[in-house]
């Protein structure tokens, strides 16, 4: 079982109805709606990828189910799944291809486990503090940076990323 199910979750129930269940992965295999076989082909056409059929098969399993964090190995387990035959090489090819397009972003934690985000939006992460890294998005909204520090001379801020680690609270 995933156990993405559990994650924190930070959008108003009323939202995530509405956007369809953001941190909820979809099965693999199950049927996926919402992201027409079509669709995929265009949005790797305009990234400038060709949509090959390795491509369409793990395009449709990352981006046919909502917003998500996947590591390489969990993608290469859902392939498999889906009796899409794979190598785990390809795989790793493939999610560095998509991220150089722009269509993913990399998102790594302790510096070793890279998960792939597949929303582009500017946001920061919850991450459980555990061997499960479980990461929640925190849409930029919701923090607020109130001070940073001057950069040094010649040099400009590109981005600021925040990860907040998230431990459970001891029981009462
Ligand atoms: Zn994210």
């Amino acid at each position: 079982m995933e156990k993405r199910a559990s994650a924190p979750r930070v959008r108003r129930a009323a939202e995530s109805a509405k956007s369809g269940a953001v941190y909820v992965t979809t099965p693999a295999g199950a049927d996926l709606n919402g992201c027409p076989l079509h669709d995929l082909r265009r949005k790797l056409s305009e990234a400038g990828l060709r949509p090959t059929r390795q491509r369409l098969r793990l395009g449709w399993l990352l981006f046919g189910g909502g917003d998500r964090h996947v590591t390489a190995e969990r993608l290469y387990e859902e392939a498999i799944a889906a009796r899409a035959p794979i190598s785990l090489a390809t795989v790793y090819n493939t999610l560095n291809q998509f991220t150089s397009a722009g269509l993913l972003k990399e998102v790594t934690v302790d510096g070793a486990k890279t998960y792939f985000d597949t929303n582009l939006a500017d946001h920061q992460h919850f991450v459980v503090d555990d061997e499960t890294h479980m990461l929640t998005d925190l849409p930029k909204e919701l923090i607020d940076f109130s001070r940073l520090p001057e950069p040094p001379e010649g040099w400009e801020i590109a981005r600021v990323d925040v990860m907040i680690r998230l431990r459970r609270k001891p029981q009462q």
